[in-house]
């Protein structure tokens, strides 16, 4: 038996061993047209950025070493020019030598892969312009990266490969900018997902350009590349990547019989068979089936490409007829410190082939929350609201996204269903897990969906939906909601919502949201117990509105991002600042705190754990004419290297003080003062509080002090009202102060200052404290009776501060 394979890398190595395995006296040859076989084209960006540092671990075979344990004999450099299917020959050019030979076979394994596309843009031939897909691709790009020459690099094309040398070129040090035509990168995920990709991306200040194309390439004076985009903009490259797709192998087949699909991939049976007699076809060159729209497609990856190879040695050996399945797409990438990935059919694809679909997100911890290292990751649930079968899933985050793919991936493989997930054994211990795993997360939360529990609301829907009619309710806590909402939603706490639920109207739809869509869930239930049949939950909640909402806000501006120079060149001196394990305003505090030691020209490199300090440091930045020298992620820690001066100060005063009147004595309404205080004072704005009735006894000092001269009215009050913040309860489940001592508990082990270190705060960093002339008459209280550092005055006091305040706050 002869049988010959064309392609010597995934498809065609993998069905060569396992022809040897299955038949030890047949011959076996290998035709590749390259000067390599069986190497780890997945590996080759890695080598670019130096993390696979050296060249010969990606040569997993030699021809030598293939012929010494297979007895195989595999020709590089012979390109397989037609094949004739009736004579059973195939026409080989030796490359060097420039001579073509037959060579007849029993059966033949087309393995010939595909290559990227190169588009026919007007310049695209400059040398500096490259497609990376075999190793002498890699060889170029490394050794125009080595010269240390390339200092900008434009990547055209945001898919995996694309996403893989953006990550290794920025490694080198290279400053990259990428083009994509469509609105998301990562064009095979739902949008909502593709944008935690794009996040991290401007994270890691990447240039990204979205609904963009490259209309032309020009030699730029330098050597360099300019390329003009569709947009206008001309963007200068020192090297480009064009990473725009991949086209099948296969014009050699032309005149063989065999026939190809729409975009020229071989067409073959389920039993890797072409319609020609003994020959058989494998790897990215095929159409397969996915089994889940159960229609012909193309999916170049090397898992496929290798079970395929084997199936396909199998069949030709012929003693069992093996069917290959089909392909639905399983994959998985790291971009920067993020992982991706992405199982069966997405929302999009079910609406472009339709399919009846739901979906859910979710967000939990990749292992126990309370143990050291646990991310929190997005994992998206597609499935079918009739038969309940799970369809696909994608995840995105730092951690127990290749796990969660995997398990799921296996699920739809074996038909199960979203009550299936429900009842997934996992192996759990803390590091590894929870007790419920998210993959069962995922299930309840479907279930809950298909059961009549709830209603969901995607961002999309939420975003095209008429205001008007709707009410936008948001359970998080007023800290929470001071932070940052959905334009236009209303804050009831979920904690309050039963004894404000009559504030809740009966004549609207009710959109619920949370962070994560949990608490949303708890509230929707909550509503429908008292008769409110209108409520959804936002699915996902705030947390995917506002990553989905804010593409355009991570863009990163060119012009900004030419500034951020590493501070080493341009500060005098850089200190150090751990401020992880601190919550917000805890982060931005502490920057203030060192920025106000240093001397202008030094530079504090802080260090948060905080995710919503990537955006504050940056807005702190620029609000207090500081300069920002570098600001990264990885792996959660937010690292901002910041200079003091550099860029001019805000007039304080011009319009944009902040005055806040604090009405009530409530430890949690004090508290949510206090924490937008602390962080209008670190952005350099004027403060002004006023404290008035039970917002005084925020500000009793904790001492009983004796006062000749009261009555008896103003020493009952004194009596019953709480003596200092120290002695503030919850406006809600104080329980007899067991929740108060909670409270405190949970916000020391959180890092959370105390309400007493955040007034100290707030005072140190210059806020007017002025205490109500009236209110302390009303109440019997005397001056002496308050902390030190305060004015007391009237409403003037406060009104006069407020004009020229844009934001007044009443507490
Ligand atoms: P190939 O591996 O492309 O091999 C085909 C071979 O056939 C080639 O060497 C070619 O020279 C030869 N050939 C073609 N025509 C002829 C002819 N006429 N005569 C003789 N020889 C011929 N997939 C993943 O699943 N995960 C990843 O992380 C991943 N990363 C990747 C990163 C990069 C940079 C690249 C390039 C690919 C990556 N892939 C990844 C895709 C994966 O490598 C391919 O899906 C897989 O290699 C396909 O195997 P194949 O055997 O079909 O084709």
């Amino acid at each position: 038996m002869r049988y010959l394979i064309i392609g010597g890398v995934a498809a065609g190595m993998t069905a060569a061993a396992r022809l040897r395995r299955l038949d030890e006296k047949a011959e076996i040859v290998v035709f590749e047209r390259g000067n390599y076989v069986s190497y780890a084209n997945c590996g080759l960006p890695y080598h670019i950025g130096e993390i696979i540092t050296e060249r010969n671990k990606l040569l997993l075979q030699t021809p030598e070493s293939f012929k010494k344990r297979f007895n195989v004999d595999v020709r590089v450099q012979n390109e397989v020019m037609s094949v004739d299917t009736r004579s059973k020959k195939v026409r080989v050019r030796n490359i060097p030598t420039n001579q073509e030979k037959d060579e007849s076979y029993d059966k033949l394994l087309l393995a010939p892969g595909g290559s990227p596309i190169r588009p026919t843009i007007p310049g695209s031939d400059h040398p500096a312009i490259h497609t990376l897909w075999t190793i002498p691709d890699t060889d170029r790009i490394k050794q125009l990266v080595d010269t240390g020459n390339v200092k900008t690099a434009l990547v055209v094309g945001a898919g995996f490969i694309g996403l893989e040398m953006i990550e290794n070129l920025h490694a080198r040090g290279i400053k990259v900018m990428v083009v994509e035509l469509t609105d998301q990168v990562l064009n095979i995920l739902d949008y909502e997902m593709a944008a935690i990709v794009h996040r991290e991306l401007c994270q890691k200040q990447v240039d990204v350009s979205l609904k963009d194309g490259v209309s032309c390439f020009a030699k730029a004076p330098d050597g360099g590349v300019t390329a003009t985009l569709a947009s206008g903009r001309i963007i200068d490259a020192d090297l480009v990547l064009l990473s725009i797709g991949v086209k099948p192998n296969t014009s050699f087949l032309a005149d063989s019989g065999i026939l190809l699909g729409p975009k020229g991939h071989i067409i073959v049976d389920e039993y890797l068979r072409t319609g020609c007699e003994g020959v058989y076809a494998a790897g990215d060159a095929i159409e397969i089936m996915n089994p889940l729209t159960e229609k012909k497609t193309a999916i170049p990856l090397a898992g496929p490409a290798n079970k395929q190879g084997r199936i396909a040695a199998d069949n030709m050996h012929g003693d069992t007829l093996r069917t290959y399945g089909g392909t639905m797409g399983t994959a998985i990438a790291k971009v920067f410190d993020l992982d991706v990935g992405i199982t069966g059919l997405t929302e999009k694809l079910c609406r472009a082939e339709n399919i009846p679909c739901d979906s859910v997100i979710i967000h939990p911890n990749s292992h126990a929350g309370y143990y050291p290292g646990a991310s929190t990751f997005t994992l998206k649930l597609v499935f079918s609201p009739t038969s309940r079968r799970v369809l696909g899933a994608q995840g995105a985050g730092y951690g127990g996204i290749d796990k969660r793919i995997d398990v799921i991936a296996t699920a739809i493989k074996g038909g199960m269903t979203i009550d299936d997930l429900t009842e997934i054994e996992h192996a759990y211990a803390p590091p590894y897990s929870s007790a419920k795993d998210p993959v069962n997360m995922a299930g309840f939360a479907a279930q809950n969906i298909l059961n009549g529990l709830v209603r969901i609301i995607t961002w999309d829907k939420l975003r095209s939906t008429d205001r008007s009619q709707f009410l936008l309710l948001d359970v998080r806590t007023p800290g929470e909601f001071a932070n940052g909402s959905i334009a236009g939603a209303v804050n009831i706490p979920l904690d309050d919502l039963r004894e404000r639920i009559n504030e809740v109207p009966r004549d609207q739809t009710i959109i619920v949201f949370c962070k994560v869509g949990l608490r949303g869930y708890l509230a929707v239930r909550i509503l429908k117990a008292h008769g409110f049949d209108d409520c959804l939950n936002l699915s996902g909640g705030y947390d995917t509105w506002q990553v989905a909402t804010t593409v355009d806000d991570f863009e990163v501006d060119p012009g900004k991002n030419k500034d951020l120079r590493p501070a080493a060149l341009v500060a005098d001196k850089v200190f150090e600042v751990d401020a992880c394990g601190l919550q917000c305003p805890g982060p931005i505090m502490r920057l203030k705190k060192e920025m106000d030691a240093i001397a202008p020209g030094e530079a504090i490199a802080i260090s948060a754990s905080d995710p919503g300090f990537y955006k504050d440091a940056q807005a702190w930045t620029s609000s207090t004419g500081n300069t920002l020298c570098n600001i990264d992620s990885k792996k959660g820690i937010v690292r901002a290297v910041i200079m003091k001066g550099g860029a001019s100060l805000p007039i304080a005063g011009a319009g944009n003080d902040k005055t806040i009147v604090v009405f009530s004595g409530d430890l949690d309404k004090a508290l949510a003062s206090f924490v937008i205080a602390n962080g209008a004072l670190a952005m350099g704005r004027n403060v002004t509080m006023f404290f008035t009735f039970w917002g005084l006894n925020v500000l009793r000092r904790h001492e009983k002090i004796s006062l000749p001269g009261k009555n008896l009215i103003e020493a009952a009050f004194g009596m019953m009202m709480p003596r200092g913040s120290g002695k503030l309860s919850l406006s809600r489940m104080s329980m007899g102060g067991i929740g108060d001592k909670l409270i405190r508990g949970i916000m020391r082990k959180k890092n959370v200052p105390s309400l007493e270190e955040m007034i100290h705060m707030a005072l140190e960093n210059g806020a007017k404290l002025v205490v109500c002339q009236m209110s302390m008459d009303l109440m019997g209280l005397r001056r002496e009776e308050l902390i030190d550092g305060i004015e007391v005055g009237g409403v003037a006091a406060y009104l006069e501060a407020s004009e020229r305040a844009d934001n007044n706050l009443f507490i």
